[in-house]
């Protein structure tokens, strides 16, 4: 079975053509006070460093080089906003988990993600990136602890699915449902998309169009 059912051909198309409208990078913040006005509905993505975050952003906007590809810690950590059209904004939250940040640094970009969260009335969703193979982690857990404290309506969505068998990534979904069951702030469906091949995001784009409002 796909996911596909699950959408309209409405929903969709409407996702299709939100994501075929022109994406460029608006500009990175290093601290609260940096932020731009909240004028425009906005939706984040967060997760480890190396989840395929850059990739997905990428993808979703079909465009190579909007989001870098961040193998240096230094990368992650901005709030980077990129602006659909002047429609939507995508916001690249820092990277977690990445091994060779000191503890302060990762403290420094962990709370701007939180800062961020805490205090955004036009963040209609976050996307937690979790990559397939690994399923969820226990920094996974502490970012999911910080959307339902700030009570931010999150969905998990798992990437590099191609690297998985199509009964693998159903036990992961599994998995990840039931662990996802009593959060308050977690949206009750988990998406697995490949960047790579493209599977999942047309599905992606339609939630993010209808968590938007955008159609
Ligand atoms: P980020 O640190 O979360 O921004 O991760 P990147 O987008 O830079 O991706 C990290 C690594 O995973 C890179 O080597 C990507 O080529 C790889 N990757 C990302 N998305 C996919 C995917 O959908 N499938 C596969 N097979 N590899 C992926």
């Amino acid at each position: 079975m796909t996911d596909e059912a699950l959408f309209s051909p409405e929903e969709i198309e409407a996702g299709r053509v939100l994501f075929a409208r022109p994406a460029v990078f608006l500009m990175g913040a290093t601290s609260i006070d940096g932020l731009p006005a909240p004028d425009l509905p906005e939706v984040a993505f967060a997760g480890r460093s190396n989840v395929g975050k850059s990739s997905l952003i990428n993808a979703l906007v079909n465009q190579n080089h909007l989001a870098r590809a961040s193998n240096e810690p230094g990368r992650t950590r901005e709030v980077n906003f990129f602006v659909l059209d002047e429609k939507l904004r995508l916001v690249d939250l820092p990277g977690y988990g990445f091994a060779r940040a000191s503890k302060t640094e990762t403290k420094k970009f962990q709370n701007l993600g939180r800062d961020y969260l805490r205090g955004r009335p036009n963040l209609k969703r976050a996307y937690l990136l979790i990559d397939a193979r690994h399923g969820l982690k226990d920094v996974d857990a502490e970012a999911m602890d910080a959307f339902d404290r700030a009570a931010v309506s999150y969905q998990i969505v798992l990437t590099k699915a191609d690297k998985l068998k199509a009964a693998e990534v159903a036990a992961v979904t599994a998995r990840t449902l039931q662990a996802i069951a009593k959060r308050p702030a977690a949206y009750p469906r988990v998406q697995a998309t490949s960047s790579e091949k493209g599977t999942g995001l047309p599905e992606l784009r339609a939630e993010i169009s209808a968590a938007c409002a955008i159609g």
